[in-house]
Formats: structure tokens, C-alpha cells, sequence
């Protein structure tokens, strides 16, 4: 690994997070759909113990391409359900940001969909790559992304790679024709935020950058999918937050607050990671 033990927590710790919020519930993943002219974007969500992360599957007219792969082995095999019903060709899997929820199911799609291009930062494919040395097999080849124009199921995307922030090198992509924003975790909809790497502040700064596209509807990377009130909402999270830390509060204080203020987010897990982490 090459980050620092605060800003990339161990694969065990986020498994023994995950397994922590297993005992409390179990939801079966689920898919809905956004049909867009030619292309259909399908989200597959994990479950609890998967922090109920998205996946994308764009799928074009003759082939598809994936954004992000879920943490555990049984939401990868059940997004490999959905692969196959759609049955075309996997050319491309993107990894939005190297947080284990995100691309530990490489582990087993991997193998399943061997000619499909890992494509993300280069920090983040160097962590796939250092991560990857412990499976049976990752046949992948591993390319890094550019700032501008990318293809993705054969449809025209802007890729972002953005400041560090909630993750280190994080990537957003912009589908221009339909205002589509996939954005991985720069923004969620009713879940608390992951903000054990602190960079608050540039976080708040990449959403404004966001916000600038315009977009019309947001593929966000936990809960469902919106429009660009969820870049407003996740920003008013960030600014509550931080406006208690700065108050220096107590962590109960902190908690019972953020709380009140977001009593419908899900897994609050991520609030006291984050209170901890600051
Ligand atoms: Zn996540």
C-alpha cells in the first residue's frame, strides 16, 4: 500500500465494519434502471454488510461497461447476475475511488470477465494492483484515466479526476448528452458520510465543481438515484459537520447532533468512524 494507515484503512477493518452491520439487518440487493435514448443505466445496490454501495452497469447498444464492483464476494456474484441477463459484452469495468466497497468485488468479477479493462486513477489502480497480489488470479489489464473525453458502452463521457477529498484520487464521470452524473462517493442520498480521510473542506470544493455541470440527474454512490439537490444535500452534511467540529463539541455532542439533523440517514457506522477519524 502505498497511503498511510489514517487515509486507506486495512482490508480486515473494513470487513470487521461491514460484518459489525451485518447482524443488524440483511436487504437483498436490488436493481432499478434509467433508461437514456440508446443507453440504459442499471444500479445494482449491495447490502448492509456491503455499506449499501452502487454499482452501474451502462449499457449500450452492443456492449456494456461497469462502474464500480461492491466490497464482498456474494454482491459481486449477484451484479455478475445482472451482467449476464443483459448478456453483452463486458468491455470496461471503472473504479470511482479505491475504498474497499467499491472495487473488492474485482476479486471475483475479475476472473469471470478476464478481457474487460480496469480503467481509474493511477493511485487507485496502484492500490487494485498492490490489493490484487493476494487473489488466486486478476487477469485485467489495468489502464489509468485521463481528464477529458472517455467511451464508455460506446457513449461519449467526460471523466473528472478530481482533488483528494473523501478518498484519495477520486473519479467522476459526466455523461454530457443526457446530464447524467455518476459520481461515486463525492455524493451520497440518506447515508452518512465516510469522512475518516478528513479533506473536508476540499471535498466542499469538488461539489462546487459539480454543482458548475449542471447535471440533471445524479448516480450517487450510496442510496438512490436523484437529481442535483443530492450535491446540495451532501455539501449541507459536510458544512454541519464541520461546523461542529469547529465548535469543539464532543463526540456524543457531535453524534446526538448530526443525528438529529439527519435522523433518516442510513448506517451510522460512517458517523462514528468519522467522529473518531476527526
Ligand atoms: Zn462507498
Amino acid at each position: 500500500m502505498t497511503n498511510s494507515p489514517k487515509t486507506i484503512l486495512s482490508r480486515r477493518k473494513w470487513i470487521g465494519i461491514s460484518g459489525a452491520a451485518a447482524t443488524s439487518a440483511l436487504v437483498f440487493p436490488f436493481q432499478v434502471a434509467a433508461k437514456e435514448a440508446d443507453h440504459k443505466f442499471h444500479q445494482h445496490r449491495s447490502t448492509l454488510k456491503g455499506f449499501y454501495a452502487n454499482s452501474y452497469l451502462i449499457e449500450g447498444e452492443d456492449e456494456c461497461a461497469l462502474i464500480d464492483t461492491h466490497l464482498n464476494i456474494d454482491e459481486a456474484q449477484d451484479l455478475t447476475k445482472l451482467i449476464n441477463a443483459i448478456g453483452k459484452p463486458l468491455k470496461t469495468i471503472v473504479i470511482t475511488h479505491p475504498h474497499p466497497d467499491h472495487y473488492l468485488g474485482l476479486e471475483h468479477l475479475g476472473p469471470l470477465f478476464p478481457t474487460a479493462t480496469i480503467q481509474s486513477s493511477k493511485a487507485t489502480l496502484e492500490i487494485i494492483r498492490t490489493t490484487a497480489a493476494d487473489w488466486q488470479a486478476f487477469p485485467n489489464s489495468l489502464k489509468p484515466l485521463k481528464q477529458g473525453d472517455i467511451l464508455l458502452a460506446n457513449r461519449q463521457f467526460k471523466c473528472l479526476l478530481l482533488a483528494d477529498a473523501e478518498s484519495v484520487a477520486p473519479v467522476v464521470l459526466f455523461d454530457t448528452k443526457s446530464k447524467t452524473l455518476i459520481t461515486g462517493d463525492h455524493v451520497l442520498n440518506r447515508q452518512h458520510l465516510w469522512m475518516v480521510e478528513g479533506r473536508m473542506e476540499a471535498w466542499r470544493n469538488n461539489l462546487a465543481l459539480l454543482a458548475d455541470l449542471s447535471p440533471k440527474v445524479v448516480l450517487p454512490g450510496h442510496g438512490d438515484i436523484g437529481g442535483p439537490e443530492l450535491i446540495g444535500l451532501t455539501d449541507s452534511y459536510l458544512r454541519d459537520f464541520l461546523s461542529m467540529k469547529t465548535r469543539n463539541l464532543t463526540a456524543a455532542l457531535i453524534k446526538q447532533g448530526m443525528l438529529a439533523r439527519y435522523p433518516n440517514h442510513l448506517f451510522t457506522e460512517a458517523l462514528d468512524n468519522s467522529i473518531l477519524a476527526n
